[in-house]
């Protein structure tokens, strides 16, 4: 656990004190490779449960939360590259299973720009959703809500139908009790 911390610590440290990708290098040198890049990041929307760990988690507050019309996720992380230090410490904290909805790629160490400021957005790791994907999230989504909906239902209407029970159950035992016994009778 301490080893853990401490690799992190050092990981942040390392990315804060070495060269940082300049704005200016990339639009002079189209295809910039900077000393820290480790690829760009994969976020997967597909599986991201938008908690938000990754952003609260980011260092240097390179991660915005894209918001989303569905209730989960209900936002998605998108990486701004020129500001990222490649820690890492999103990905380690990221709490989806088997895979990570967010995570280094490797690989690619160029960052990629026609040489204009326009094409700095290309710096932002966008995530863009097809409008399909959303539409059936939100179906499904009225569907387990319909579905919770009534099943709360059902469920009061079973108390409510049992208390009655229990009610009626506890007036004739209340009837039995208060009949006088035969020798009682005048
Ligand atoms: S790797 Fe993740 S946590 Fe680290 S600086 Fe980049 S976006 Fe932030
Ligand atoms: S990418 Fe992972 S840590 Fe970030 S919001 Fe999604 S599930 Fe949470």
């Amino acid at each position: 656990m301490l080893f853990q911390i401490t690799e992190k610590i050092i990981r942040v440290l390392k990315g804060v004190t070495e060269p940082r990708i300049a704005v200016k290098d990339v639009v002079s040198e189209p295809a910039h490779k900077s000393p820290i890049f480790r690829g760009r990041h994969e976020v997967r929307y597909d599986i991201c449960t938008g908690c938000d760990a990754c952003n609260k988690i980011c260092p240097v507050d390179a991660i915005k939360m894209k918001p989303l019309p569905i209730k989960r996720p209900n936002k998605v992380p998108e990486v701004n590259l020129a500001i990222c230090i490649f820690c890492g410490l999103c990905e380690d904290v990221c709490p989806t299973k088997p895979e990570k909805a967010i995570k280094l790629s490797g690989g690619n160490i160029e960052m990629l720009t026609d040489g204009t400021h326009e094409a700095l957005d290309n710096f932002w790791v966008r995530v863009n959703i097809p409008d399909e994907w959303i539409e059936n999230k939100k179906r499904e989504e009225e569907e387990k809500a319909r579905k919770k909906a009534e099943m709360l239902a059902k469920k009061k209407a079973e108390a409510e139908a049992k208390k009655k029970q229990e009610e009626a159950k506890n007036s004739n035992r209340a009837n039995v009790s208060s009949k006088p016994e035969k020798g009682e009778e005048k």
